[in-house]
């Protein structure tokens, strides 16, 4: 057993001690199995595994203490008795198997295998068939009786132990197998035969002796020693140390690789003789059969290779009806054992069955839920522990469609993964031609800079939203996440030419009608169709997700605009609307003409004849929101942005005024000609005239309002709008409008009521600062629901609360909580506000500079900055509760939807996180999690 206890520290510096006594080495008899740092998670399970019975070809673990403490040695020694150590493990496998290394009668044959705490596939080396050179090859020739394999597996230790373990370039190698391919006439290596294999060989030790001034080593000691210092030195070789960046791989999850020296065994060896890769479940749909390949007469890198064509392990049943029982029996055993699906590899040597390795095997996120589920069933595991088992994260391939991994990829751009998911269509680049093209049935990507509210009818044309500016929190990101749609934002390098109607992507033109593919998943995009993946929500994610939400300590809410949205969020499994957001109910086509005629109103009837007409379309809206959701509750939040958002922008209104000139100029000109030429109810009586005396006028009409939209957008214009006329702001200086939505939220409250329909509503104030402004609205809502009672006789039923996303509001939300029955974060502007940092423009500016340098970990409009944004929001629930110990509180920014930050709001007493619909799986397991955790925490 093994007494050392590790502590890597976080600078990845090795504990010291390099006493002679220190035990660097261990068996796999005698190594602990639970001890992934010090042995490395396959030299963990090798012993694992050896400890069950099982078949392991005999073997050892050098520690990653002893790797740790080579690689900090400013001389690069061995640690003092590892290489003693090393012999007599050596010495004890030479026993075992009858064989000796080095021996050219009877070679003993060895792989030196890496294998840190975490997997870390590919990333750092192996070599195998150490112990062979010259003097041993016909030893194992005789061994094998399979001259050509003997000299193939030679050339392959030459190549790999000089690349490795001698830093010779791979390209040299590689030139010699071409020539000798070319001379030969051959294409491919496996048409070699042992003569030109041997030649090969013959090549490959002069280009060591070449590069290095020495010869291949033929002391099999010298080649393990090399090869050990090799796999050490490959912990920090660029792939690995670019990996753990990557992963996020601190050395309190894996510091150091062991390194696993494993006696060779062959499936080479005739046709008694076998290798192959195998899973105990299925990966890729979870289901409970034996999955995997194998090759009859093979070493285990031709499975993984592609050099033949493997067949199912089905067949093994026919070709080695023996061999397949006992594997059946391995896979229930190893499952039995880690109880998790594994991932092994096996060799079959002259009829006896060895389990090379195993890990936990990796499966796509329908496998893990159906896997979860069932393996509860069959009682391997807990309710919880099944839980733990999904990173919810993951719960997102399920809900979108992704692009077929089958198919070769390469990006032509890449943007922010905004909204996730994958979509292909065709390029438009406006949002009415998106809306006709998609009336014609045909699918469509709208790819515009940016997007503003007037694009909203393009977001429901199209099938995914490209833009070149804007970050995960632009408008383009938060409506698509709201509607589910895919959504690439800030792809910098595209450049798009909205007069030619087309885009440059680096040297690719995309010209309108152009197939394009994105995927919201990565940032991706894609030129053409690609194919797609089309998501399910099965039933046994359905089951997982019961049984998170028995765990969860938090509720999950969902950011819902719409009644669709509201339908799609019920699906998810959403116990409530955290966010209405009733803007994006302006923006519906139907609508904003209303709206623009409200802004534009002069005369207060005029105004108020507007206001009712967008009352009574939200109070629609409200009773089918609320019929949905009954009766859970439905927070809807008061108009928020500025509503100069509502116009388009200056520069559209003067191109669009300049081009309605030219084209009364026209109709003037044609109508003058046929004046002049022709009697005018003659020409007007021929079918299809041009005559047009209405037009010029209607062109006048709409000239004249243009500007008069001009002329307001201009007065409405901000520096800052972000910091603007917005919000609350606009509630107090335009209550007009606040009273209108107020009113529509309760009377459609009442109806539903009536109609025996649940409705809960919460009315909700964005961008308070002031306790004082909250009052005022507060006292607006109590006047309205007073009307309401005296002229309808029934008391509406509502919440009255605020957000909190202005820091100046969780500094007083001792007094806030006075006035609101809620708080709800938005952390998307509490982001903003606390580091001034622009939502729209941080992300395709300076964030990535502060990214790749370190300065800051995570982009704070994704990860919620529990350091910074976590204090304010603490704060802020305790003052709350210190004046409303029952005040309910919630978040709506897009962080709700975030693991570590439903975590965080769980930890500090949130009641609820509220995310976009297609992200409330993920949020309700991340929830279980939490609790999960807590409760681990608690009994520690
Ligand atoms: C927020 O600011 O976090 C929020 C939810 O509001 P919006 O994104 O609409 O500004
Ligand atoms: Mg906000």
């Amino acid at each position: 057993m093994l007494t050392e206890t590790i502590t890597p520290d976080r600078t990845g510096k090795a504990d010291k001690n390099r006493s002679s006594k220190k035990t660097f080495v261990y068996s796999f008899e005698k190594g602990d199995l639970s001890n992934k740092q010090l042995l490395g998670g396959k030299g963990a399970n090798l012993c694992a595994m050896t400890k069950m019975g099982l078949k392991v070809p005999p073997g050892f673990v050098i520690t990653t203490e002893a790797c740790l403490s080579y690689l900090t040695d400013p001389d690069k020694k061995l640690p003092e008795g590892l290489k003693e150590q090393v012999q007599a493990e050596i010495s004890r496998l030479e026993q075992i198997t009858g064989k000796k290394f080095g021996n050219p009668e009877n070679p003993l044959l060895v792989s030196v295998r890496s294998g840190s705490a975490l997997s870390m596939p590919g990333m750092m080396d192996t070599i195998l068939n150490l112990g062979l050179c010259e003097a041993t090859i016909p030893g194992l020739i005789r061994q094998t009786g399979n001259e050509r394999f003997v000299y193939d597996a030679f050339r392959r230790l030459i190549q790999l132990f000089g690349k490795i373990a001698l830093g010779i370039s791979d390209q040299k190698f590689e030139r010699a197998m071409e020539h000798k391919l070319h001379d030969a006439g051959f294409k491919s290596e496996t048409s070699l035969d042992s003569a030109q294999l041997k030649s090969l060989c013959d090549e490959f030790l002069k280009i060591v002796q070449q590069e290095t001034g020495a010869p291949f080593p033929v002391d099999a000691n010298d080649q393990l020693e090399t090869a050990i210092r090799a796999v050490f030195n490959s912990w920090m070789g660029k792939r690995a140390v670019d990996y753990r960046k990557e992963f996020r791989i601190t050395p309190e999850m894996a510091n150091g690789t062991a390194v696993n020296i494993v006696t060779m065994v062959f499936g080479n060896m005739g046709a008694d003789s076998a290798t192959g890769v195998g899973f105990t479940r299925d990966p890729g749909t979870g289901e409970r059969v034996i999955y995997g390949e194998y090759l009859i007469n093979a070493q285990g890198e031709d499975v993984v290779a592609g050099i033949r064509t493997p067949r199912p392990v089905s067949g093994l049943k026919k070709d080695m009806p023996e061999q397949y029982k006992q594997l059946l029996e391995l896979n229930r055993k190893l499952e039995l054992h880690f109880r998790e699906v594994q991932d092994y590899e096996y060799t079959i040597e002259k009829g006896v069955l060895y389990c090379l390795q195993t890990r936990n095997g990796k499966m796509n996120a329908a496998a893990l839920v159906r896997t979860s589920v069932e393996m509860v069933q069959e009682g391997l595991l807990t309710k919880e522990q099944a839980l733990l088992r999904i990173k919810p994260e993951i719960l997102e391939q399920l809900l979108h469609p992704m692009i077929d991994p089958a198919q070769k990829l390469e990006p032509v751009a890449a943007g922010l993964p905004a909204s996730p998911g994958a979509a292909t269509g065709k390029v438009v680049f406006d949002s009415d031609r998106a809306e006709v093209m998609n009336r014609a049935g045909e699918p469509v990507i709208l790819m515009r800079e940016e997007t503003r509210p007037e694009d909203i009818h393009g977001f429901f044309a199209a099938r995914g939203i490209l833009t070149s500016r804007g970050g995960k929190t632009s408008h383009a990101a938060v409506v698509a996440r709201g509607m589910g749609k895919p959504c690439v934002a800030g792809a910098g390098t595209i450049r798009i030419d909205n007069k030619q109607r087309l885009a440059y992507a680096g040297d690719v033109v995309i010209r309108e009608g152009d197939f394009i593919t994105i995927d919201g998943s990565d940032g991706n995009i894609y030129t053409g169709a690609l194919k797609m993946i089309e998501p399910k929500f099965s039933k046994e994610l359905r089951t997982i997700l019961e049984w998170s939400d028995e765990v969860a300590g938090i509720k999950v809410y969902a950011n819902a605009d719409t009644p669709d949205d509201a339908v799609r969020a019920v699906d998810f499994g959403a116990m409530g609307i955290g966010l209405c957001r009733t803007e994006r109910m302006f923006n519906a086509s139907d609508r904003l003409p209303v709206v623009v005629d409200m802004i534009l109103a002069e005369k207060n009837e005029d105004r108020q004849n507007a206001l009712a007409k967008l009352h009574q379309m939200q109070k629609n809206d409200f009773i089918k929101i609320f019929k949905v959701m009954a009766p859970r509750p439905v927070t809807v939040r008061l108009l928020d942005p500025p509503i100069h958002e509502f116009l388009p922008s200056e520069t559209r209104l003067t191109e669009e005024i300049e081009y309605l000139h030219e084209l009364g100029h026209l109709i003037r000109g044609v109508n003058t000609l046929f004046a002049e030429t022709l009697n005018t109810s003659a020409v007007n009586d021929l079918p299809g005239a041009p005559f047009n005396p209405e037009g010029e006028s209607r062109v006048e009409k709409m000239i004249v309002k243009k500007q008069k939209m001009l002329q307001k957008a201009h007065e409405l214009k901000e520096i800052n709008p972000m910091l603007g006329h917005r919000g609350v702001r606009l509630g107090i200086t335009r209550p007009e409008i606040y009273e209108m939505q107020i009113s529509a939220i309760m009377e459609a409250a009442v109806e539903c009521r009536k109609a025996g329909i649940q409705a809960n509503p919460e009315i909700m104030v964005p961008q308070v600062s002031l306790p004082e402004e909250l009052e005022n609205i507060k006292k607006l809502t109590e006047i309205i629901a007073e009307r309401f009672e005296k002229e309808k006789g029934v008391k509406p039923v509502y919440r009255f609360g605020t957000m909190i996303e202005v820091v100046r509001a969780c500094l007083e939300a001792g007094d806030l909580a006075m006035t609101g029955d809620f708080f709800s974060f938005g952390t998307n502007d509490l982001t903003q506000a606390t580091f001034s940092f622009s939502r729209e423009d941080a992300e395709n500016k300076f964030l990535p500079a502060y990214l790749s340098s370190g300065l800051l970990q995570d982009n704070p409009f994704e990860i919620l900055d529990i350091r910074g944004v976590g204090k304010l929001m603490k704060m802020a629930v305790s003052a709350g509760r210190q004046t409303k110990p029952d005040l309910k509180i919630g978040i709506c920014g897009e962080h709700g939807g975030q693991p570590a930050a439903i975590e965080f709001c769980y930890r500090i007493g949130l009641n609820y996180v509220s995310c976009s619909s297609l992200r409330v799986p993920v949020a309700r397991m991340a929830a279980a999690h939490a609790a999960i955790g807590k409760k681990a925490q608690a009994t520690l």
